[in-house]
């Protein structure tokens, strides 16, 4: 145990030292994977005030205040999955607005996962409940597209009412949240009308943002071919396009020309795994002939989280075993799917940008990954996630990086009225206890 003398010399040099100590957090001789500021090579990330403040080859560790031994290590922004379902907590059963989403943040920064993008869960009637449930009290930053269908998706009962699906409340809805509504989503529509992808296309040109659909029931009346490449705008999202229910997949194995052709007018092409959503008999010809996704995304809900979808690193590592090289899963995991939902400050390291990073370790060995059929692809490298790191604080922190070894801390360590501690980052406060209803 250190005596008195030898901890107050440690604090003297704290104190000399800590004008070169401008940094708050050093990750050292990782590799950097920065699709946007074209990197990927072996680099130092130095952050400051949750912000990135330098990316060079050596910043020296004196710096910093902590240093993080990344060496072996893949350093990357922190990852965007714009696929999700999180409007947990109103108790609705059998709704996305309800028990089939999840609260965010177990399932996100344990997977480097720091920006998610709610896809519809919720409509202009219930978004303002959503963001007050999920929105406002998670640590992963959470974005939303905003269904076409008012209610949003609580069900066959709401989602196939075509009078609920009006593109002026729904637009007037994403204007006044411009901070967190990303786009208009459609989903699960059965019938042959063209009408919920014209008013979603309509809401989105009234609010300047993309579209994302999930195309439904395969109908004649309004084939796929004609959805990307006559109702939808460059830059509008089609996801689950690795499902093959829709006509993605040509007879012959490869992309159909409707994702060809939709990928020429600009059209976007999502992964969107799901529960039933990505076949290995679908993504393996179409990737292996050189059609890779716009963007990886899970569609993360009480359906998926325990099928072939596990979380976020599971859909890249499918990737990876596609043969797609890991700076290209990264990003489009990171800056692509930034990109298409107009966050362009999101997605990389640059220097002053939000400190949203991910410490990612690439493992080698015998790995397996299943699809919505229950069908295994054998696979020989595999994502975990060390580090995640929001806003410049360490949210997860698999192996203890950042912590100090125990026995190397003065005898009785923990917070009790030590100043030093820098214990976990607490959840944010909760709200004061409401008042007992008289009797
Ligand atoms: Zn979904």
């Amino acid at each position: 145990m250190p005596s008195i003398k030898q901890l107050l010399g440690a604090v003297t040099f704290a104190a000399a030292t800590a004008w070169s100590q401008q940094y708050d957090l050093l990750l050292k001789g990782g590799h950097v994977i920065d699709a946007k500021n074209r990197i990927s090579a072996v680099r130092d990330v130095a952050i400051k005030d949750g912000k990135i403040a330098a990316v060079a080859a050596d910043i020296p560790a004196t710096e910093s205040v902590k240093t993080v031994n990344a060496v072996g290590l893949y350093v990357t922004p922190g990852l965007i999955d714009i696929h999700v379902h999180v409007y947990a907590g109103t108790g609705e059963k059998a709704s996305y607005a309800g028990d089939l989403s999840l609260y965010p943040d177990g399932f996100t920064l344990r997977n480097g996962v720091t920006t998610i993008a709610d896809a519809g869960s919720s409509g202009w009637r219930n978004f303002e409940d959503f963001q007050d449930r999920v929105i406002n009290r998670s640590r992963t930053r959470v974005l939303a597209f905003l269904n076409i269908v008012g209610h949003g998706m609580r069900g066959g009962r709401y989602e196939q009412d075509l009078n609920d699906m009006e593109a002026k409340p729904t637009a007037e809805m994403a204007l006044k949240h411009k901070d967190v509504i990303v786009g208009v989503k459609s989903a699960h529509y059965t019938g042959p009308e063209w009408a919920p992808y014209e008013h979603a296309v309509e809401a989105g040109k009234i609010a300047s943002i993309p579209v994302m659909i999930d195309y439904g029931s395969n109908r004649p009346e309004r084939t796929l071919y004609d959805l990307v490449t006559k109702v939808l705008r460059p830059g509008d999202i089609y996801t689950h396009c690795f499902s093959g229910l829709r006509d993605e997949q040509d007879p012959s194995g490869g992309p159909s020309k409707a994702l060809i052709d939709g990928r020429k007018r600009g059209v976007i092409f999502d992964a969107g795994h799901g529960g039933g959503s990505f076949s290995w008999r679908v993504a393996a010809p179409i990737v292996k002939s050189g059609f890779l996704p716009d963007s990886i995304s899970t569609d993360l809900h009480v359906g998926s989280m325990n099928t072939g979808m596990k979380d976020m690193l599971n859909v890249m590592d499918k990737f990876l075993a596609l043969g797609m090289s890991l700076d290209a899963v990264i990003a489009k995991s990171t800056w692509a799917p930034a990109r298409e939902i107009q966050r362009e400050e999101l997605g990389h390291l640059s220097v002053g940008a939000t400190a949203d990073v991910a410490v990612l370790r690439l493992r080698n060995g015998a790995f397996g990954f299943v699809d919505m059929h229950g069908a295994r692809m054998d696979g020989t490298q595999k994502l975990d996630c060390e580090l995640t790191v929001r806003a410049g604080k360490v949210l997860y922190d698999l192996n203890g990086l950042t912590r100090e070894r125990w026995d190397k801390l003065p005898a009785g360590y923990g917070p009790q009225g030590d100043p030093r501690w820098d214990g976990y980052s607490r959840a944010p406060r909760r709200p004061a206890a409401p008042k007992t209803q008289e009797k």
